[in-house]
């Protein structure tokens, strides 16, 4: 099978507006930091050939014709003029390699889920709707190995990711995963709404009312039913753009 073959052609336009959307939605929620972090979506069968969003360019710019098509499998990718960050090569090559089933790998340190990452134990607890929604759901790697230069750093995270869909990464951020773009978007807003409220319960000195596990399970089972809901969110937020600011669909 050629290059040409393997790619989704049909596919590649919508995904690229999506990827967009969800860094401009992310920039607008006060998400990210300067101009690091990455968005990466796969538009290959295989998975390996994916979108990244370009070195250094603030996500309230970004366009869908801004991002970046890389190959996992390709070294030289690199010494390209138009190379990705080098930590956004680290984490995603390796994630695009490794977990087929990840399409979408969103990276970020927004602000409440950074703050959980930085204590000694970064467990969400259920203890509300939306904290339930992650347990038993949640990867956590707690093995930070310094900012991500080295592809040993993008491999052991995804050896950690196993089949969940999201990790919350130790003394550094989170990556949340789907099978489309809202679907990992919807999971990263619902996983810094949950690392908010622990922040938040936290902060009262208040001893925590952890739902029994019985009860936590059954509610994250009830969160499955409401995947229509995720998709409806995204598609939500995208009219708010299109209001708004459209161009990021250029
Ligand atoms: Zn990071």
């Amino acid at each position: 099978m050629t290059r040409h073959e393997t790619r989704l052609i049909s596919d590649e336009a919508t995904i690229r507006v999506d990827l967009a959307a969800a860094l401009r939605l992310s920039c607008r929620n006060g998400w990210h930091e300067g101009v690091a972090n990455h968005f990466s979506a796969a538009v290959s069968a295989d998975g390996k050939e994916f979108l990244v969003n370009p070195r250094w360019v603030h996500w309230s710019r970004v366009q869908a014709s801004d991002l970046i098509l890389c190959n996992a499998d390709d070294p030289s990718t690199m010494e390209r003029p138009d190379a990705p960050d080098q930590s956004a090569w680290s984490i995603h090559s390796a994630l695009h390699r490794n977990l087929p089933q990840a399409r979408v790998a969103l990276h970020i340190h927004p602000p409440f889920s950074t703050a959980l990452a930085s204590l000694r134990d970064p467990t969400i607890r259920p203890v509300d709707q939306v904290t339930a929604r992650w347990f038993g759901r949640l990867a956590y790697d707690l093995a930070f190995g310094g900012i991500a230069s080295e592809e040993e750093e993008g491999e052991r995270i995804s050896r950690t990711v196993g089949n969940h869909r999201a990790v919350m990464m130790q003394n550094h951020g989170v990556t949340t995963f789907g099978n489309s773009v809202a679907e990992a978007w919807d999971a990263l807003y619902h996983l810094e709404r949950a690392a908010r409220t622990m922040v938040m319960a936290y902060q009262t000195g208040q001893e925590l009312a952890v739902m029994p596990d019985a009860l936590a399970e059954a509610t994250a089972c009830e969160w499955e039913a409401y995947k229509d809901a995720e998709i409806a969110h995204f598609e939500e937020m995208k009219l708010v753009l299109d209001r708004e600011e459209p161009d990021y669909k250029d």
